[in-house]
């Protein structure tokens, strides 16, 4: 399998090219085309699999569809449990959309939050977050959820396990009910837990096993 068959246009192809990545990983087969179709995902895989591949470069593909904006709002939110994991996903996107007309930025707490707030402003397409830091910037008004096409909830166990659910239940309230956003739901473990939650968030998902 190549990545071309999975349905990948040139722009993708060619920074997966400068990448250096040969042939897709199972959960890259697995994931892409049915996210190309419009499908929520349900995935059960590790970090290293290459997951952050497999959700980031379709999403990518469909962000491209519409063209921006004059006024950039953020239309595909990431959400991570640590800052390190944001950082990591924010520089793979980045990676993967360099040949696309699309802004990405990351928030996470621990830092001051003015920098992010003027680069919020400036408007971006693509935000990867930490749920308290997000949490926090939208209580004081400096971020909307409202025009949010595609929502990720990567390592959604370990979001679990740290104690950020209520947050993360609160921001996917705020963004546009299920049948109105694509969900891909990515965790190593799932417990009965993460199960009603997958329930609630997403919508006749496609189930993705990897060992
Ligand atoms: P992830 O599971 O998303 O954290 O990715 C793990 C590592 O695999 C990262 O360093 C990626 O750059 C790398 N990677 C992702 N997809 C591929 C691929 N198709 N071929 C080779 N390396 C990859």
């Amino acid at each position: 399998m190549t990545f071309k068959e999975l349905g990948l246009s040139e722009a993708l192809l060619k920074a997966v090219a400068d990448k250096g990545y040969d042939t897709p990983s199972p959960i890259q087969e697995k994931a892409i085309p049915r996210v190309l179709e419009g499908k929520d995902i349900l995935a059960s895989a590790q970090t290293g699999t290459g997951k952050t591949a497999g959700f980031a470069m379709p999403m990518i593909q469909l962000l491209c569809k519409t063209e921006p904006q004059k006024r950039r709002v953020i239309r595909a939110l990431v959400l991570t449990p640590t800052r390190e994991l944001a950082a990591q996903v924010l520089e793979d996107i980045q990676t993967y959309s360099k040949y696309v007309d699309l802004r990405s930025m990351v928030i996470f707490g621990g830092v001051n939050q003015n920098p992010q707030v003027s680069k919020l402003r400036s408007g971006i397409d693509i935000l990867v977050a930490t749920p308290g830091r997000l949490m926090d910037l939208q209580n004081q008004g400096f971020i909307s959820l409202r025009d949010v096409e595609f929502l990720v909830l990567d390592e959604a166990d370990r979001m679990l396990n740290m104690g950020f659910i209520p947050d993360v239940k609160a921001i996917v309230q705020r963004t546009p009910k299920k049948d109105k956003r694509q969900t891909q739901l990515y965790s190593a473990t799932f417990s009965e837990d993460i199960k009603r939650l997958a329930k609630t968030w997403t919508l006749d998902p496609v189930r993705i096993e990897i060992a």
